[in-house]
């Protein structure tokens, strides 16, 4: 069994002191590449360098919308530089987050705005994050002149209006931690609605453990638990569930 942890953030140096071990466990369970996000210029360039030190690592850069009331225009020359390490496989994550107000919704915008030109300019996929906001970034998709030839809503919470309106629009769909929790049986219904070549899996470590692991600190190896419940969701056994995300993951960022 191969598996893809399409986001997670092993660039938070916190989080995983040790890289090396968490990639070793990550392996021990089927988890042969993973993908680190980046939330700003700091953090992007750690995954960029995580890329370089190790095989199956790969990088997206970018500013997260939580971030943006530091962002500036002078940022977005450093991201598109990074762009030309072949491990560079994306621009995120970028988007609109309304449940924290650490930027104004104009600063999130701008940011935003800036770095899907630069994807669309440079032809790579988009890794976007949405949270409580899935109808105006979605309204933004749509009156996009050119969109972005691919995008993934990351983590992927929203309705089964969200989902048919990204379905349309050719979006992909993150999915983690929170397909296993008991409550989520509204998204569990959403997912297994959407076209399965549409689906990827992530970890968004350290966050979102999955179930039984929730409140300890999350990490790719769990990528494999994640696709266990996924399966169940989707009525197919475990390694036909690998393959099939797995090659999702590896059609949309080329890993
Ligand atoms: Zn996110
Ligand atoms: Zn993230």
């Amino acid at each position: 069994m191969r598996l893809v942890d399409t986001h997670c953030h092993l660039n938070f140096g916190d989080a995983f002191p040790d890289v090396s071990l968490t990639l070793d466990r990550a392996r021990a369970n089927g988890v042969d590449r993973v993908i680190v996000i980046g939330c700003d210029t700091e953090t992007s360039k750690i995954a960029v360098e995580l890329s370089k030190e190790f095989d199956g690592v790969y990088a997206v850069v970018g500013w997260h919308p939580n971030y943006a009331a530091n962002y500036s225009r002078s940022e977005l020359g450093l991201i598109e530089a990074m762009l030309s390490h072949k491990k560079v496989v994306g621009i995120g994550e970028i988007g609109l987050d309304y449940h924290w107000d650490y930027a104004t919704i104009e600063q999130q915008r701008a940011c935003t705005s800036d770095h899907l030109q630069l994807a669309i300019s440079a032809g790579v996929p988009v890794v976007f994050h949405c949270r409580e906001a899935y109808s105006d970034l979605l309204d933004w998709i749509e009156r996009l002149p050119i969109a972005p030839e691919k995008m993934v809503l990351h983590c992927f919470g929203g309705d089964a209006m969200h989902a048919s309106r990204a379905t349309e629009l050719g979006i992909y769909f993150g999915v983690d931690g929170p397909v296993t929790y008991k409550k989520n049986d509204s998204l569990r219904l959403v997912l297994a609605s959407v076209p399965s070549e549409r689906l990827m899996l992530e970890t968004d470590a350290p966050y979102l453990s999955p179930e039984p692991y929730r409140g300890k600190p999350n990490e790719p190896a769990m990528v494999s638990v994640i696709n266990a419940r996924l399966a169940e969701v989707l009525g197919i056994s475990v390694s036909e569930c690998a393959e099939l995300t797995t090659s999702n993951a590896e059609q949309f960022f080329g890993v």
